[in-house]
């Protein structure tokens, strides 16, 4: 297997952003390093290839930028999980909790055919809620969930227990 431990020199941390308090893990640093990005891809499909995967779903907004290179290399469909009214076809909706109020995301109803096997990729887990919210998503569409992937995962903060039914994958661990 690929070590992924030196993409966390490529990755930076920034204080107080977006609030004060929280440490921001930014991936842009990592994703223009050619020899990064290939990397992370690589690690992503070696994990993947061979298991039984129809599509790769990508959370807005960065969950677009390796989803796609993902779907490629695993000859999968790709598709986006939006946030509100970004998408021009009707849709499912799901809301979920934040710290302080509420968000939401949507996919469109066809974008997942009953029984299609579907992983679902972001850049960064945190509490959880977000990826809960997606798995909502794709089994209101019948989908199944071959797996759930990480770029980095922040293992302080225990957002796998909200996932525990599932394969959560994770290239990156920070504690
Ligand atoms: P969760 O719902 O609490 O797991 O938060 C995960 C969501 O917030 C993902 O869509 C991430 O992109 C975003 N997020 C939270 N913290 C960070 C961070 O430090 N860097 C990048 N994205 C983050």
């Amino acid at each position: 297997p690929i070590n992924c431990e030196p993409l966390k020199e490529l990755i930076r941390t920034v204080p107080d952003f977006p609030k004060p308090g929280i440490l921001f893990y930014d991936i842009t640093t990592l994703l223009k390093d050619k020899n990064g990005f290939a990397q992370l891809i690589d690690a992503f499909a070696q994990y993947y290839i061979g298991k039984e995967v129809d599509l790769v779903l990508g959370i807005e907004a960065r969950g677009f930028i390796f989803g796609p290179a993902l779907a490629y290399r695993l000859n999968a469909g790709f598709v986006p999980v939006r946030k509100p009214k970004k998408l021009p076809a009707p849709v499912a909706r799901v809301n979920y909790d934040l710290e302080y109020g509420t968000d939401a995301l949507e996919i469109h109803l066809d974008a997942i055919k009953p029984g299609q096997r579907v992983i679902v990729v972001d850049d960064l887990l945190a509490t959880g809620g977000t990826m809960q919210a997606t798995v909502q998503l794709v089994r209101q569409l019948g989908g199944e969930i071959a797996g759930l992937g990480f770029a980095i995962e922040l293992d302080f903060l225990k957002g796998r227990s909200k996932l525990q039914e599932y394969d959560v994958f994770s290239l990156l661990h920070y504690d």
